[in-house]
């Protein structure tokens, strides 16, 4: 509607900010497309495309050659760019659109004249309009005409940024590094918060989050990492909370700080990795506890997903081959063996009153530390 332009400016600044370590790129929008092209340099175009693939707000995208607007150098043009797919193909078609109507061939002439031309050149095609293995597509434009064969789908969702910020809570997990993917590719601008418990989690453990969020940032571009020192107020759980109650009242403390973080951050939404079920702290009872303990919005995009479901879109994004390494998390160290799975909020609270933690909660926002994630492949 209204705001398509603001959509756009922003889908262009991340395709800019995502290419800029390449080089100076030209990033232009004319008729409803999104123009990128290199300053007088030749880049890696395979790395472009790679970049491309990953920016969310992008259905489809292609690599065209530019030709003068000139039929010759159309069929010139053609032959250079997609020469070798030409040569290996048996059979082909030519689609033609004519945006600019001052150029002199109709688009079934320019189909035609074109058909004609690859016909002669590669005696080893035949015409196929239904499936041919290559179709070469030909745009007539304002400043150029562009060649291209196929589309790639790219990563769709609504450009990053254009839906505001929330913040996700990560571990080292498989579940929450996907939870962030999901939620930045429907426009969502993240910061991330994890907590920490040392000695009882080690800096490896921390440094596995760093390298899961630099993974996903290549979807969603730079993140703030908060790192929150969790470890006394779960020494208060553990020492004056019942047992059965430690997770619920240590989930309640991480929403509860969340929370205070991601409101200093101007975040308007709490992201968990949360799948109904799961586990005992993820049936409908416990996460209504923890919801209870939360200021914001929490969004759960796997709620309703299989663990198998999830594994696929974290080895689509691949994260899982980190998130699968053995590193322990603050949520697993003090683990009960009897964790209540239908607890009442009454009761959680009381153990809640009973573990002192109000003041600990002001003091571990404060000692939070922040760093600046950036996108990292491999
Ligand atoms: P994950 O695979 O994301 O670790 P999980 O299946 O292990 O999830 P839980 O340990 O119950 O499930 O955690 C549920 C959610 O709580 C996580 O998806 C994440 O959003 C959040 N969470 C858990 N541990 C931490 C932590 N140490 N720091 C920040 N958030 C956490
Ligand atoms: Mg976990």
């Amino acid at each position: 509607g209204l705001n398509r332009r603001t959509f756009e400016d922003i889908l262009k600044k991340n395709i800019r900010i995502s290419l800029k370590p390449l080089g100076d790129f030209k990033i232009y929008i004319a008729q409803s497309t999104i123009y990128v092209e290199p300053i007088d340099w030749e880049p890696d175009f395979d790395e472009v495309a790679l970049r491309v693939s990953k920016i969310f707000g992008i259905a489809a995208f292609s690599r065209a050659a530019v030709a003068k607007k000139d039929f010759d150098d159309i069929v010139k043009t053609t032959t250079e760019y997609l020469g070798k797919e030409l040569t290996a193909a048996k059979t082909f078609k030519v689609e033609a659109k004519r945006a600019d109507k001052s150029f002199p061939l109709k688009s079934p002439e320019i189909c035609a004249n074109l058909g004609e031309a690859m016909l002669l050149q590669y005696p080893n095609l035949s015409v196929d309009v239904h499936s041919p293995d290559v179709t070469v597509t030909v745009e007539v434009r304002d400043y150029a005409a562009y060649i291209r064969s196929g589309a790639t789908r790219g990563a769709g969702g609504v450009p990053t940024g254009t839906g505001g910020n929330a913040a996700v809570l990560i571990s080292g997990g498989i579940d929450s590094p996907v939870a962030a993917y999901m939620m930045a590719k429907r426009g969502l601008r993240l910061c991330a918060i994890h907590f920490a418990s040392p000695p009882y989690t080690s800096p490896r453990a921390e440094q596995k989050v760093v390298k899961l969020l630099q993974k996903v940032s290549l979807y969603c571009g730079s993140i703030n990492m908060y790192t929150v020192p969790f470890t006394k107020i779960q020494e208060n759980i553990r020492k004056f909370a019942d047992d059965d109650y430690f997770t619920l009242v240590m989930r309640r403390a991480m929403m509860r700080i969340a929370s205070i973080i991601a409101q200093n951050a101007d975040s308007k939404a709490l992201i968990t990795g949360e799948s109904l079920g799961q586990v005992a702290s993820q049936t409908l009872e416990a996460i209504a506890c923890t919801d209870d303990a939360s200021a914001l919005p929490v969004f759960r995009p796997l709620i309703g997903m299989d663990k198998e479901e999830i594994i696929k879109i974290s080895r689509q994004i691949d994260t899982f081959e980190t998130s699968i390494e053995p590193y322990e998390d603050c949520c697993t160290v003090f683990t009960p063996k009897h964790p209540r799975t239908k607890p009442k909020l009454k009761f959680v609270k009381e153990e809640e009153q009973k573990a002192q933690i109000e003041s600990l909660i002001d003091e571990a926002v404060e000692n939070t530390v922040m760093r600046y994630i950036l996108p990292v492949r491999g």
